[in-house]
């Protein structure tokens, strides 16, 4: 079974290897996924087809909300790494993405001045100026790329068969300063066959993160005939990775 979604704005905090000690925020509704993607290996089980019928809180309902929950982190002395935008799907496709950005930033310097405010995004709206405007406020910005052609995107990712995928390619290449996230996965879904891996580092090589993270699953997922690729595997990728592009590789295991 696919775990619970975040039943709160502010969640966490959550220990990572990656991350240090994160406090995740939700912008998105609690009872429902909202993501342009469907990914086979999501957490949070399958993207609905209709929204539910919670609203999208918008800013002035969220803004009180985060202040709250920071102000509580704050006085129990929980030390915080990072804030990171992720939660029930995919933050960008809030409609208050800038104005929220710029208020949790304004939250962190109040409450977690060190701390720094990241995303994990599937990067579908990268193209758009105010998108990119926004997650450029960002100190950190993990993009997802777990394919290297349109057919794995539609079959892994499950995007609608008009997704522009030379559009987001190039998005990709010409964002700066990211890192990749790249997830595998064997089973009912592989893209870790020897064709795919090259095609991945080549699709790397063009659009020049400055990090990549690999890693495989490690909850439950939509599709429950997936399995986790071996440590192994994810090491040998991210060596020939290394090698062929210079590109730092980090494996989460
Ligand atoms: S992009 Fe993230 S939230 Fe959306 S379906 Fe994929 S794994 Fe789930």
């Amino acid at each position: 079974m696919p775990i619970d979604l975040q039943d709160s704005v502010v969640y966490g905090p959550i220990h990572s290897r990656r991350l240090g000690n994160s406090l995740g925020i939700n912008l998105l509704p609690l009872s429902w996924k909202l993501c342009d993607f469907d990914c086979v290996y999501c957490q949070y089980g399958w993207t609905p087809q209709t929204p539910g019928r919670e609203k999208i809180k918008r800013i002035s309902e969220l803004a009180p909300l985060i202040e709250e929950a920071f102000r509580g982190f704050h006085e129990a002395h929980e030390s915080i790494d990072c804030i990171t935008l992720a939660g029930n799907g995919e933050p960008s496709l809030h409609p208050d993405f800038m104005e929220m950005i710029l208020e949790i930033k304004r939250q962190r310097d109040k409450f977690f001045p060190e701390a720094r405010v990241g995303i994990l995004t599937d990067a579908s709206l990268i193209h758009k100026p105010k998108v990119r405007e926004a997650l450029l406020e960002l100190d950190d910005r993990y993009l997802k790329l777990d394919v290297a052609s349109k057919e794995d995107l539609l079959a892994i990712n499950r995007v609608g068969s008009d997704f522009d995928w030379d559009r987001f390619v190039e998005a990709l290449r010409h964002f700066p300063d990211k890192v990749i996230q790249s997830l595998f996965i064997t089973g009912s879904y592989d893209n870790t066959g020897e064709a795919q891996i090259e095609k991945w580092i080549r699709l790397i090589a063009y659009v020049q993160p400055r990090e990549v993270q690999i890693y495989s699953i490690d909850r439950s997922t939509a599709d429950p005939g997936l399995r986790k690729v071996s440590p192994a595997k994810l090491h040998e990728i991210a060596r020939r990775l290394e090698q062929t592009t210079g590109i730092e590789a980090s494996v989460f295991e």
